[in-house]
Protein backbone atom coordinates (compact mmCIF):
# COMPACT_ATOMS: atom_id res chain seq x y z
CA UNK A 1 0.00 0.00 0.00
CA UNK A 2 2.64 2.00 0.66
CA UNK A 3 4.14 2.13 -2.62
CA UNK A 4 0.98 2.69 -4.34
CA UNK A 5 0.86 6.33 -2.24
CA UNK A 6 4.49 6.88 -3.29
CA UNK A 7 3.46 6.31 -7.12
CA UNK A 8 0.33 8.18 -6.54
CA UNK A 9 2.32 11.52 -5.11
CA UNK A 10 4.64 11.11 -7.42
CA UNK A 11 7.55 10.23 -4.81
CA UNK A 12 10.59 7.85 -4.94
CA UNK A 13 11.22 4.95 -3.23
CA UNK A 14 13.56 6.30 -0.68
CA UNK A 15 12.11 10.55 -1.03
CA UNK A 16 11.05 11.15 2.40
CA UNK A 17 7.45 11.22 2.96
CA UNK A 18 5.22 13.79 4.75
CA UNK A 19 4.62 13.61 8.68
CA UNK A 20 1.56 12.10 9.17
CA UNK A 21 -0.04 15.14 11.14
CA UNK A 22 0.82 17.16 7.65
CA UNK A 23 -2.64 15.69 6.43
CA UNK A 24 -4.89 16.76 9.62
CA UNK A 25 -3.20 20.25 9.65
CA UNK A 26 -3.78 20.78 5.95
CA UNK A 27 -7.34 19.63 6.27
CA UNK A 28 -8.18 22.00 9.59
CA UNK A 29 -5.99 24.78 9.00
CA UNK A 30 -4.89 25.57 5.32
CA UNK A 31 -8.04 23.44 3.61
CA UNK A 32 -11.16 23.43 5.78
CA UNK A 33 -12.67 26.53 4.17
CA UNK A 34 -11.87 26.13 0.89
CA UNK A 35 -14.54 24.09 -0.40
CA UNK A 36 -11.90 21.59 -1.88
CA UNK A 37 -14.10 18.32 -0.81
CA UNK A 38 -16.91 19.91 -2.64
CA UNK A 39 -14.82 21.00 -5.74
CA UNK A 40 -13.45 17.11 -5.92
CA UNK A 41 -17.22 15.96 -5.42
CA UNK A 42 -18.70 18.38 -8.30
CA UNK A 43 -15.89 17.32 -10.75
CA UNK A 44 -16.68 13.55 -10.01
CA UNK A 45 -20.33 14.12 -10.80
CA UNK A 46 -19.58 16.09 -14.14
CA UNK A 47 -17.37 13.04 -15.22
CA UNK A 48 -21.04 10.87 -14.39
CA UNK A 49 -22.62 13.42 -16.67
CA UNK A 50 -20.62 13.51 -19.49
CA UNK A 51 -20.52 9.82 -19.75
CA UNK A 52 -24.36 10.35 -19.26
CA UNK A 53 -25.31 8.88 -16.04
CA UNK A 54 -27.46 11.39 -15.18
CA UNK A 55 -30.59 11.60 -16.41
CA UNK A 56 -32.23 14.94 -14.45
CA UNK A 57 -35.72 14.21 -15.01
CA UNK A 58 -36.26 12.83 -11.51
CA UNK A 59 -34.50 13.29 -8.31
CA UNK A 60 -35.14 11.18 -5.36
CA UNK A 61 -34.00 12.67 -1.62
CA UNK A 62 -33.35 11.08 1.56
CA UNK A 63 -31.37 11.46 5.24
CA UNK A 64 -29.90 8.89 7.18
CA UNK A 65 -27.98 9.42 10.64
CA UNK A 66 -24.22 8.66 11.23
CA UNK A 67 -23.18 8.69 14.87
CA UNK A 68 -20.86 11.34 16.12
CA UNK A 69 -17.24 10.46 17.04
CA UNK A 70 -17.74 11.30 21.05
CA UNK A 71 -17.85 9.46 24.19
CA UNK A 72 -21.83 9.32 25.62
CA UNK A 73 -21.26 10.24 28.84
CA UNK A 74 -19.18 13.14 28.08
CA UNK A 75 -22.17 15.48 28.34
CA UNK A 76 -24.12 18.18 29.98
CA UNK A 77 -27.93 18.74 30.36
CA UNK A 78 -28.83 21.76 27.29
CA UNK A 79 -30.47 24.40 29.79
CA UNK A 80 -27.31 23.76 32.19
CA UNK A 81 -25.30 27.43 32.28
CA UNK A 82 -22.08 25.35 30.50
CA UNK A 83 -18.77 27.70 30.74
CA UNK A 84 -16.99 26.58 27.48
CA UNK A 85 -13.71 28.38 29.24
CA UNK A 86 -11.01 29.96 27.11
CA UNK A 87 -12.34 30.35 23.34
CA UNK A 88 -8.74 30.21 22.44
CA UNK A 89 -7.61 27.14 24.72
CA UNK A 90 -10.63 24.81 23.91
CA UNK A 91 -10.69 22.45 21.02
CA UNK A 92 -11.34 22.81 17.06
CA UNK A 93 -14.95 21.35 17.38
CA UNK A 94 -16.24 23.73 20.42
CA UNK A 95 -14.10 26.52 18.76
CA UNK A 96 -16.46 26.29 15.79
CA UNK A 97 -19.64 25.72 17.91
CA UNK A 98 -19.20 28.79 19.63
CA UNK A 99 -17.91 30.78 16.42
CA UNK A 100 -21.82 29.55 15.23
CA UNK A 101 -23.59 30.56 17.98
CA UNK A 102 -21.78 33.81 17.69
CA UNK A 103 -22.51 34.06 14.42
CA UNK A 104 -26.15 33.50 14.00
CA UNK A 105 -26.94 34.13 16.99
CA UNK A 106 -30.05 31.96 16.50
CA UNK A 107 -32.63 31.22 19.46
CA UNK A 108 -32.94 27.46 18.46
CA UNK A 109 -34.55 25.32 20.76
CA UNK A 110 -32.57 24.21 23.53
CA UNK A 111 -31.05 20.53 23.04
CA UNK A 112 -31.99 18.16 25.69
CA UNK A 113 -27.90 17.35 25.82
CA UNK A 114 -24.66 18.73 24.81
CA UNK A 115 -21.81 17.02 24.06
CA UNK A 116 -18.75 18.51 25.86
CA UNK A 117 -16.43 16.80 22.83
CA UNK A 118 -18.51 18.24 19.58
CA UNK A 119 -21.32 20.03 20.92
CA UNK A 120 -23.17 20.58 17.53
CA UNK A 121 -23.63 16.86 16.82
CA UNK A 122 -27.28 16.26 18.12
CA UNK A 123 -28.70 13.90 20.65
CA UNK A 124 -31.12 11.86 19.12
CA UNK A 125 -32.71 8.30 19.02
CA UNK A 126 -33.97 6.16 16.51
CA UNK A 127 -37.53 5.22 18.20
CA UNK A 128 -37.11 2.46 21.28
CA UNK A 129 -33.37 2.49 20.83
CA UNK A 130 -30.76 4.41 23.44
CA UNK A 131 -30.13 8.32 22.62
CA UNK A 132 -26.91 9.17 21.46
CA UNK A 133 -24.86 12.28 19.69
CA UNK A 134 -25.15 11.95 15.56
CA UNK A 135 -25.39 13.88 12.40
CA UNK A 136 -27.39 13.78 9.87
CA UNK A 137 -26.80 13.18 5.93
CA UNK A 138 -28.95 14.33 3.14
CA UNK A 139 -28.45 12.88 -0.16
CA UNK A 140 -30.26 14.22 -3.88
CA UNK A 141 -30.05 11.23 -5.92
CA UNK A 142 -30.53 10.89 -10.10
CA UNK A 143 -32.99 8.08 -10.58
CA UNK A 144 -31.26 7.31 -14.16
CA UNK A 145 -28.43 5.34 -12.56
CA UNK A 146 -28.50 6.47 -8.55
CA UNK A 147 -25.81 9.26 -9.15
CA UNK A 148 -25.50 11.39 -5.94
CA UNK A 149 -26.41 14.44 -7.47
CA UNK A 150 -26.10 16.64 -3.96
CA UNK A 151 -25.30 15.77 -0.69
CA UNK A 152 -25.06 18.39 2.55
CA UNK A 153 -24.52 17.51 6.43
CA UNK A 154 -27.34 18.82 9.28
CA UNK A 155 -28.09 18.05 12.82
CA UNK A 156 -30.91 15.75 13.01
CA UNK A 157 -34.16 17.39 13.03
CA UNK A 158 -37.22 17.09 10.67
CA UNK A 159 -37.22 20.56 10.12
CA UNK A 160 -33.44 20.13 8.86
CA UNK A 161 -34.38 17.40 6.29
CA UNK A 162 -36.89 20.01 3.97
CA UNK A 163 -33.98 22.67 4.84
CA UNK A 164 -30.97 20.29 2.97
CA UNK A 165 -33.11 19.13 0.39
CA UNK A 166 -34.11 22.89 -0.24
CA UNK A 167 -30.30 23.57 -0.44
CA UNK A 168 -29.13 20.80 -2.44
CA UNK A 169 -32.37 21.18 -5.14
CA UNK A 170 -31.50 25.06 -5.25
CA UNK A 171 -27.39 24.47 -5.66
CA UNK A 172 -27.65 21.75 -8.32
CA UNK A 173 -29.73 23.97 -10.64
CA UNK A 174 -27.29 27.04 -9.82
CA UNK A 175 -24.27 24.79 -10.39
CA UNK A 176 -25.11 22.45 -13.29
CA UNK A 177 -28.37 23.75 -14.52
CA UNK A 178 -30.17 21.02 -13.42
CA UNK A 179 -33.68 21.10 -12.30
CA UNK A 180 -36.15 17.62 -11.86
CA UNK A 181 -39.82 17.98 -13.44
CA UNK A 182 -40.04 15.25 -10.32
CA UNK A 183 -38.87 15.01 -6.35
CA UNK A 184 -39.01 11.42 -5.08
CA UNK A 185 -39.22 11.20 -0.93
CA UNK A 186 -40.90 10.02 2.24
CA UNK A 187 -43.00 11.52 4.63
CA UNK A 188 -40.86 13.94 6.27
CA UNK A 189 -40.84 15.83 2.77
CA UNK A 190 -44.83 16.16 2.53
CA UNK A 191 -45.75 18.95 4.86
CA UNK A 192 -47.36 21.61 3.73
CA UNK A 193 -44.04 23.95 3.69
CA UNK A 194 -41.84 22.06 1.14
CA UNK A 195 -44.79 21.02 -0.69
CA UNK A 196 -45.48 24.64 -1.23
CA UNK A 197 -41.78 25.13 -2.55
CA UNK A 198 -41.73 22.29 -4.46
CA UNK A 199 -45.24 23.28 -6.26
CA UNK A 200 -45.26 27.08 -6.08
CA UNK A 201 -41.91 28.16 -6.67
CA UNK A 202 -40.14 25.75 -7.96
CA UNK A 203 -42.67 23.85 -10.36
CA UNK A 204 -41.29 20.37 -9.59
CA UNK A 205 -43.84 17.68 -9.37
CA UNK A 206 -43.93 16.09 -5.17
CA UNK A 207 -43.65 12.33 -5.51
CA UNK A 208 -44.36 12.28 -1.83
CA UNK A 209 -47.09 10.67 0.74
CA UNK A 210 -48.69 13.93 2.27
CA UNK A 211 -47.39 14.80 6.21
CA UNK A 212 -51.06 15.15 7.34
CA UNK A 213 -51.15 15.62 11.29
CA UNK A 214 -55.26 17.42 11.32
CA UNK A 215 -56.89 13.48 11.55
CA UNK A 216 -58.25 13.11 14.79
CA UNK A 217 -58.14 9.78 17.03
CA UNK A 218 -60.54 11.16 19.81
CA UNK A 219 -63.40 10.05 17.38
CA UNK A 220 -64.81 13.85 16.97
CA UNK A 221 -64.44 15.00 12.55
CA UNK A 222 -61.17 15.70 11.38
CA UNK A 223 -60.56 18.52 8.98
CA UNK A 224 -60.96 16.00 5.85
CA UNK A 225 -64.65 15.82 6.80
CA UNK A 226 -65.06 19.57 6.20
CA UNK A 227 -65.09 20.36 2.24
CA UNK A 228 -63.60 23.74 1.18
CA UNK A 229 -65.07 25.99 -1.21
CA UNK A 230 -62.85 27.82 -3.04
CA UNK A 231 -64.82 30.23 -4.57
CA UNK A 232 -66.12 31.59 -1.62
CA UNK A 233 -63.19 31.02 0.60
CA UNK A 234 -65.17 28.90 2.83
CA UNK A 235 -65.19 25.41 4.28
CA UNK A 236 -68.83 23.66 4.82
CA UNK A 237 -68.98 21.79 7.60
CA UNK A 238 -71.16 18.16 7.85
CA UNK A 239 -74.30 20.10 9.15
CA UNK A 240 -73.96 22.04 6.32
CA UNK A 241 -72.89 25.45 8.10
CA UNK A 242 -70.16 27.82 6.90
CA UNK A 243 -66.84 28.31 8.41
CA UNK A 244 -65.34 31.82 7.33
CA UNK A 245 -62.04 33.31 8.08
CA UNK A 246 -64.31 36.23 9.94
CA UNK A 247 -67.68 36.81 10.82
CA UNK A 248 -67.54 40.27 12.27
CA UNK A 249 -64.19 40.95 13.41
CA UNK A 250 -61.72 42.43 10.57
CA UNK A 251 -58.80 41.50 12.51
CA UNK A 252 -58.95 37.99 11.47
CA UNK A 253 -56.26 35.21 10.65
CA UNK A 254 -56.61 34.54 7.49
CA UNK A 255 -55.96 30.61 7.60
CA UNK A 256 -58.10 30.24 10.47
CA UNK A 257 -61.65 29.67 9.58
CA UNK A 258 -64.41 29.81 12.63
CA UNK A 259 -68.27 27.82 12.73
CA UNK A 260 -70.91 30.39 13.61
CA UNK A 261 -71.15 29.64 17.69
CA UNK A 262 -75.24 30.27 17.28
CA UNK A 263 -74.95 26.98 14.43
CA UNK A 264 -72.74 25.00 16.52
CA UNK A 265 -74.77 25.30 20.02
CA UNK A 266 -77.81 24.29 18.05
CA UNK A 267 -76.36 21.62 16.16
CA UNK A 268 -77.26 17.78 16.46
CA UNK A 269 -73.29 17.32 15.68
CA UNK A 270 -71.56 18.99 17.71
CA UNK A 271 -70.34 16.22 20.34
CA UNK A 272 -68.87 14.62 17.51
CA UNK A 273 -67.51 17.88 16.33
CA UNK A 274 -66.38 20.24 18.87
CA UNK A 275 -67.38 19.01 22.25
CA UNK A 276 -65.68 20.96 24.67
CA UNK A 277 -65.53 24.60 22.45
CA UNK A 278 -68.50 26.71 21.40
CA UNK A 279 -67.75 26.65 18.05
CA UNK A 280 -65.64 24.59 15.56
CA UNK A 281 -61.91 26.11 14.36
CA UNK A 282 -60.16 24.46 11.14
CA UNK A 283 -56.82 25.72 10.24
CA UNK A 284 -55.68 26.02 6.83
CA UNK A 285 -52.00 26.07 5.63
CA UNK A 286 -51.07 29.24 3.34
CA UNK A 287 -49.50 26.16 0.90
CA UNK A 288 -53.24 24.05 0.69
CA UNK A 289 -53.62 23.98 -2.28
CA UNK A 290 -50.38 22.74 -3.11
CA UNK A 291 -50.80 20.21 -0.46
CA UNK A 292 -54.11 18.67 -2.91
CA UNK A 293 -51.48 17.96 -5.47
CA UNK A 294 -49.54 15.42 -3.77
CA UNK A 295 -53.20 12.89 -3.57
CA UNK A 296 -53.77 13.23 -6.78
CA UNK A 297 -50.22 12.44 -7.93
CA UNK A 298 -50.44 9.43 -5.51
CA UNK A 299 -52.95 7.74 -7.65
CA UNK A 300 -50.95 7.38 -10.67
CA UNK A 301 -48.65 4.92 -12.16
CA UNK A 302 -45.60 7.33 -12.17
CA UNK A 303 -46.34 7.62 -8.27
CA UNK A 304 -46.47 3.79 -8.28
CA UNK A 305 -42.66 4.09 -10.20
CA UNK A 306 -41.21 6.18 -8.19
CA UNK A 307 -41.94 4.83 -4.77
CA UNK A 308 -40.34 1.34 -6.12
CA UNK A 309 -37.08 4.07 -7.38
CA UNK A 310 -37.03 5.29 -3.31
CA UNK A 311 -35.20 2.52 -2.92
CA UNK A 312 -32.26 3.75 -4.73
CA UNK A 313 -31.64 6.21 -2.28
CA UNK A 314 -32.00 3.82 0.80
CA UNK A 315 -29.65 1.52 -1.39
CA UNK A 316 -27.07 3.89 -1.14
CA UNK A 317 -27.31 4.69 2.59
CA UNK A 318 -27.29 0.66 3.05
CA UNK A 319 -23.99 0.52 1.39
CA UNK A 320 -22.62 3.78 3.29
CA UNK A 321 -22.81 2.12 6.88
CA UNK A 322 -22.62 -1.58 5.84
CA UNK A 323 -19.64 -1.87 2.69
CA UNK A 324 -17.81 1.55 3.73
CA UNK A 325 -18.35 1.12 7.47
CA UNK A 326 -19.74 4.68 7.93
CA UNK A 327 -21.96 3.90 10.75
CA UNK A 328 -19.85 6.30 12.85
CA UNK A 329 -17.84 9.37 12.24
CA UNK A 330 -14.25 9.81 12.39
CA UNK A 331 -14.10 13.40 12.07
CA UNK A 332 -15.59 15.77 14.80
CA UNK A 333 -17.36 19.14 14.78
CA UNK A 334 -19.98 20.04 11.84
CA UNK A 335 -17.16 20.89 9.63
CA UNK A 336 -15.77 17.62 10.11
CA UNK A 337 -19.13 15.58 9.38
CA UNK A 338 -19.58 17.59 6.28
CA UNK A 339 -15.86 16.98 4.77
CA UNK A 340 -16.83 13.37 5.52
CA UNK A 341 -20.40 13.44 3.81
CA UNK A 342 -18.63 14.89 0.54
CA UNK A 343 -16.02 12.63 0.55
CA UNK A 344 -17.82 9.12 1.07
CA UNK A 345 -20.66 10.42 -1.30
CA UNK A 346 -17.45 11.02 -3.96
CA UNK A 347 -16.78 7.43 -4.06
CA UNK A 348 -19.93 5.97 -3.94
CA UNK A 349 -20.25 8.15 -7.08
CA UNK A 350 -16.89 6.94 -8.46
CA UNK A 351 -17.15 2.96 -7.51
CA UNK A 352 -20.78 3.59 -9.39
CA UNK A 353 -19.32 5.20 -12.03
CA UNK A 354 -16.59 2.37 -12.40
CA UNK A 355 -18.99 -0.32 -12.65
CA UNK A 356 -21.25 0.84 -15.37
CA UNK A 357 -18.55 2.23 -17.69
CA UNK A 358 -15.73 -0.88 -17.08
CA UNK A 359 -14.98 -2.44 -20.30
CA UNK A 360 -16.08 -5.99 -20.39
CA UNK A 361 -12.26 -8.02 -20.33
CA UNK A 362 -11.37 -9.71 -23.77
CA UNK A 363 -12.52 -13.33 -23.92
CA UNK A 364 -10.07 -15.50 -23.81
CA UNK A 365 -8.19 -16.02 -26.59
CA UNK A 366 -8.62 -19.87 -28.43
CA UNK A 367 -5.62 -20.75 -29.91
CA UNK A 368 -6.20 -23.09 -32.95
CA UNK A 369 -4.26 -26.65 -32.56
S1 LIG B 1 -70.79 21.71 15.49
FE1 LIG B 1 -70.72 23.51 14.18
S2 LIG B 1 -69.10 23.05 12.73
FE2 LIG B 1 -69.60 21.16 13.76
S3 LIG B 1 -71.01 20.16 12.40
FE3 LIG B 1 -72.22 21.34 13.83
S4 LIG B 1 -72.50 23.33 12.92
FE4 LIG B 1 -70.94 22.31 11.79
Amino acid sequence: MNLAYRWFCKLDLDDPIPDHSTFSKNRHGRFRDSQTFRWVFERVLQRCMTEGLVGGEGFATDASIIKADVKQQRRVAGDSDMDWGDPEQATRPIREYLAVLEETNDPKPTPKEISLTDPAASWTAAAGGFPFFAYSTHYLVDLKAGIIVDVEASAVSKTAEAEATQTMIERVEETFDLKPERLVGDTNYGTAAILGWLVDVKHIEPHVPVWDKSERKDGTFSRSGFRFDAENNRYICPAGKFLKTAWRSKKKNPYRYRASQQDCQSCPLKVQCCPNMAQRNIDRSPHESARDVAPAIAKTDAYQQSSMERKKVEMLFAHLKRILRLDKLRLRGFSGARDEFLLVATAQNLRRMAKRLAVKAPKAMVIPA
